[in-house]
């Protein structure tokens, strides 16, 4: 072997050996839709940068796969390397992002372990995380000096925890409210405390974080049981406290259900604010895709945006994963983005738990809402009430159903194909500019959601 160093091949080299090692992990499939579009661009001084078409791969990336490439970094004897990465700037030309102006995602590791995606800006705000919401803005506007210290924000996965908690952190930092701002998930804060046992540095591990002025530790609910870390954060709560520096902490559920949770911690962390994130309600689901395709200048149609939000109803990771896999799909294929492809991307992403509408269930629903019988949305009958009413149902059964429109034909009274094609494009086009329509469709849709969960 020559001895000439050649950084492309050592790039290329790391690159697809994990790519090797990641095949042999997981199934053809996602390794096609996630890794197949990414390419390394260069490896210096311990960092590989590879490239990915969107931020939302890469949010995937990581939320998924983060683990995995940890592991195949590490099955190719490269185990310190930190991966950072970059995407084409105009993330629509996916094909040929060589040639665009790139921004860096993540570059060299930040100290605050921010991340400067996640600001207040880009939350979407619904009853469902109101006063979360108006909490975290509180404390990020003045950190330490509200009675909301610690700022204590529970709820399920998927739901804007990490998002709010780090938009306090970039916010806090943008306008000054606090210069030292420290973002750490849970396991790292053990970890950093373990190593620093081990190496004897634990001043060094104390003094760090005391000089911290807006402290947020992430999913705190995995100290539970490691008695000696809670020690030790107890310890730096306090210094914290009473220093006026300010506290944000995250939990899968609130307080008083930590159990294996010292006691004294708990009521530590009851003594500020705790506000839940919940559920987002149809609105804000709609609301949050409309957001995502807005900003990545995605080509997609109000009817996927709505199946989508209909379906994917409690976790906002899932929701906004269906779109990053949908546009993946349509990027792989070069297809369009098309409701087929919406559905089938849908129902992997549902799996097994999918909750199916019934087409009886919208027929009687469709039915009563305009005050007639079912039977007359089956049948022949052309009154004004009957025709909106039949109309609406077959959208509603495009939308909410997998069925083809042969099927939904057949279950209309034997009705065409072309029959279900034409009265879907017709209230589509209605919804647009009939408020009222728009209304009742929505109300249905909503009740159908609620009978069928
Ligand atoms: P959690 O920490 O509660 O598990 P995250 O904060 O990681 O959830 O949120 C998961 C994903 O959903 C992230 O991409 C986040 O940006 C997004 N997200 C959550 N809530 C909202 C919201 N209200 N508006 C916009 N995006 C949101
Ligand atoms: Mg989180």
């Amino acid at each position: 072997m020559s001895l000439d160093y050649d950084q492309n091949n050592q790039v290329d080299r790391i690159w697809q050996s994990c790519l090797e090692y990641l095949k042999s992990k997981i199934n053809n499939q996602s390794y096609e839709t996630w890794f197949k579009p990414i390419s390394s661009v260069k490896y210096e001084e311990g960092m590989l940068t590879l490239r990915i078409p969107n931020r939302y791969h890469v949010e995937w990336i990581e939320s998924h796969y983060g683990e995995l490439l940890k592991a195949a970094l590490s099955s190719s004897n490269y185990p310190d390397v930190v991966i950072s990465y970059v995407v084409p700037a105009d993330s629509r030309k996916t094909e040929t992002f060589n040639s665009t102006p790139e921004i860096e995602v993540r570059a060299e590791e930040d100290k605050s372990g921010l991340n400067e995606q996640y600001t207040f800006e880009t939350f979407v705000e619904g009853s469902s995380n109101q006063f979360a919401r108006a909490a975290a803005q509180a404390v990020a506007d003045a950190p330490g000096k509200t009675s909301f210290n610690p700022l204590f924000i529970y709820g399920g996965v998927g739901l804007g925890k990490t998002h709010l908690a780090q938009a306090i952190g970039n916010h806090a930092r943008a306008i000054g409210t606090a210069k030292r701002v420290l973002y750490v998930p849970s396991e790292i804060f053990t970890l950093e405390f373990i190593n620093s046992l081990e190496k004897r540095k634990i001043d060094a591990f104390t003094r760090y974080y005391r000089s911290i002025d807006l402290l947020i530790v992430d999913d705190i609910q995995f100290f539970i049981k490691k008695e000696q870390t809670q020690e030790q954060f107890f310890h730096t709560f306090n210094a914290l406290y009473q220093d006026n520096k300010q506290i944000v902490l995250t939990s899968d559920r609130p307080p008083r259900d930590l159990l294996g949770m010292e006691g004294r911690l708990i009521s530590r962390f009851q003594a500020g604010l705790s506000a839940d994130v919940q559920e987002p309600e149809l609105e804000t689901r709609i609301a949050i895709l409309n957001r995502m395709a807005e900003e990545n200048q995605i080509p997609i149609s109000a009817e996927i945006i709505d199946l989508f939000a209909t379906n994917i109803k409690g976790n906002i990771r899932e929701l906004k994963g269906s779109l990053i896999r949908l546009l993946a799909y349509a990027s792989l294929s070069s297809a369009e983005i098309d409701l087929s492809l919406a559905r089938r991307v849908l129902s992997e992403v549902l799996g097994s738990s999918k909750v199916q509408t019934t087409i009886e269930d919208i027929i009687s629903f469709s039915a009563q809402e305009w005050g007639i019988e079912s039977n007359s949305i089956i049948g022949k009958g052309r009154q004004m009430e009957v025709a909106a009413a039949r109309q609406t149902a077959m959208y509603l059964t495009r939308i909410m159903t997998g069925h083809s429109l042969k099927t939904i034909g057949l279950h209309f009274g034997g009705r065409d194909h072309s029959t279900v094609i034409h009265a879907c494009k017709l209230v589509a086009q209605k919804i647009l500019d009939d408020r009222e329509l728009s209304e009742r469709i929505k109300r249905l849709k909503k009740k159908l959601e609620y009978s069928s969960a």
